[in-house]
């Protein structure tokens, strides 16, 4: 389809596109549109920008990566889809492990995600072995890697369901979660939910990472300090001032 750049709505109409064309691919799974439906409204909410509540979150996710001795980035068929090099750039810079992660999960799948990547440059990227299983969740959904996701300290959790990031939580891994709802299970269960769109957070993380890679004591005060409810909150804020602008 071709779509006008005069379009006030280009950018969302492409994104559109690209995710609907993934989905013929076999790389997002069809529910994959609805989810990224739900984010979009979420974002029309806020504004579409990042608001300095959710830019804090990103420098404290940035600041738990490279304290990390084990750090992982989970992605699904939507975050490849959407931000692929962003996430793998993040990954090289933390540096931490790339584990494709499916809800919707069949070897075809996962091995479609794992080419994407490498399509876009990753190497090394986990996930086509499930070699060690999370408890407390569905067994579908419990399995992952074992040098990955099993492994990880703090896992880095792109657009996932709440289930696994409660399990996650669960299983004493600090998660850092990009989730435009801030009332998701998703963002409550996680230690850091970056409440913003994913192709503006991972950048964001990746210039926090740059930041504050020499700065350790810096770091450490910035996990202490921050709250996660408290952010929460103050993104729900946010949306409402959005809401009564608009009004
Ligand atoms: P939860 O289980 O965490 O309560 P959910 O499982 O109902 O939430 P899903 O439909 O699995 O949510 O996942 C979609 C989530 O991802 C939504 O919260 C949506 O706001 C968010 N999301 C979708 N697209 C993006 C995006 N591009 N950037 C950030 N967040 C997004």
């Amino acid at each position: 389809m071709e779509i006008s750049k005069d379009h006030p709505r280009y950018r969302s109409l492409v994104t559109r596109e690209r995710l609907s064309e993934l989905v013929r691919e076999g790389v997002v799974a069809p529910t994959g549109l609805i989810a990224h439906g739900r984010g979009e409204a979420f974002d029309y909410m806020l504004g579409e920008r990042t608001t300095p509540a959710a830019d804090e979150a990103a420098r404290v996710a940035a600041a738990h990566l490279l304290e990390a001795r084990w750090p992982v980035i989970t992605v699904n068929g939507n975050a490849a889809g959407l931000c692929a090099e962003g996430l793998i750039s993040l990954a090289r810079a933390v540096p931490a492990r790339l584990e494709v992660n499916l809800f919707h999960r069949t070897p075809e799948r996962i091995e479609r995600v794992c080419r994407y990547l490498e399509g876009a440059g990753a190497t090394d990227v986990l996930g086509r072995e499930q070699d060690a299983r999370l408890e407390g969740i569905a067994s579908d959904r419990a399995s992952c890697s074992a040098e990955g996701i099993g492994r990880a300290d703090v896992v880095l959790i792109p657009l996932e369901d709440g289930d696994r990031a409660a399990a996650l939580a669960a299983a004493g891994k600090t998660v850092l979660a990009i989730d435009l709802n801030p009332l998701s299970r998703t963002a409550v269960a996680a230690s850091v939910a970056v409440v913003d769109e994913l192709t503006r957070a991972v950048p964001n993380i990746m210039r926090h990472v740059e930041d504050l890679r020499n700065r350790p004591e810096e770091r450490r005060r910035l996990i202490s300090e921050f709250s996660n409810d408290r952010n929460l909150e103050r993104m729900r804020d946010a949306m409402c001032e959005t809401l009564h602008q608009k009004g």
